[in-house]
C-alpha cells in the first residue's frame, strides 16, 4: 500500500470497481500517474461525462444519453425482450438478428434478499403492454432459480393480455448468466425460444 496520500486515495477509489482488489488498484493507480497529463485528464473527463449524461431510458430502463434511447426510438416495438440488468442488453445486442426492443427489470425476484415483484420494474412492463401493439414478450432473465421464478411470475401476470410470452431456450446452460454467454449461444437461445403458455 502507498503511504503517499494522493496515491492512497486513488487506490482506494479504484478498489470500488468490481474485480479490482488492492493489488490491481495499485497497478492502475501507478499506470494513471505515469500517463501524460493530457491522457489522465481525458480519463477524468470521460468519467465525468459518462456519469453526468448517462441516465435510464424512461421506456426500457436501459442506460442512455437521450430519452427515449436509440433502441426504443428505432426498433420493432412489437417484441419486447425482458432482461435483468443493462449489461444483459449489451450481451444480447451481439445477436444481430434480434430487432425488437428491451425491458430492463433492474433485478429479479429474490425472497432471500427481500426482493419482491414491486422492487423491480414489473409494473412498468405491464404499462407498456397495456398500451397495446406488443405481440411477443421474450423472457431473457438468467436461467438460474431467480431468473426462472421471475420469468414464470411475469408470464402468469401477462396471461389474458393477448401477448405471446416466450422463454429463451435451454441452449443456455442451466444457471447461466446472459452476460457471459457468447453470441452463438445467445443467438440459438433466442431462436429456439419456447412458449410459456
Ligand atoms: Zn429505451
Amino acid at each position: 500500500m502507498s503511504f503517499i496520500e494522493p496515491i492512497a486515495k486513488l487506490i482506494s477509489a479504484l478498489t470500488k470497481l468490481p474485480g479490482v482488489g488492492p493489488k490491481t488498484a495499485q497497478r492502475y493507480a501507478y499506470s494513471i500517474i505515469n500517463m501524460g497529463q493530457e491522457e489522465a485528464l481525458a480519463l477524468v473527463e470521460a468519467i465525468r461525462e459518462a456519469r453526468g449524461k448517462v441516465r435510464y431510458c424512461s421506456k426500457c430502463g436501459n442506460f442512455t444519453d437521450a430519452d427515449p434511447c436509440v433502441i426504443c426510438r428505432t426498433r420493432d416495438k412489437t417484441i419486447i425482450c425482458v432482461v435483468k440488468e443493462p449489461k444483459d442488453v449489451l450481451a444480447l445486442e451481439k445477436v444481430r438478428s434480434y430487432k425488437g426492443v428491451y425491458h430492463v427489470l433492474h433485478g429479479t425476484i429474490n425472497p432471500l434478499e427481500g426482493k419482491g415483484p414491486d422492487d423491480i420494474r414489473i409494473r412498468e412492463l405491464l404499462k407498456r403492454i397495456e398500451k397495446g401493439g406488443v405481440r411477443e414478450v421474450i423472457m431473457a432473465t438468467n436461467t438460474d432459480a431467480e431468473g426462472d421464478a421471475t420469468a414464470m411470475y411475469i408470464a402468469r401476470l401477462l396471461k389474458g393480455l393477448g401477448v405471446k410470452v416466450t422463454r429463451i431456450a435451454q441452449g443456455m446452460p442451466i444457471g447461466a448468466d446472459i452476460e457471459y454467454a457468447d453470441e452463438v449461444t445467445l443467438s440459438k437461445a433466442i431462436e429456439d425460444r419456447k412458449s410459456m403458455d
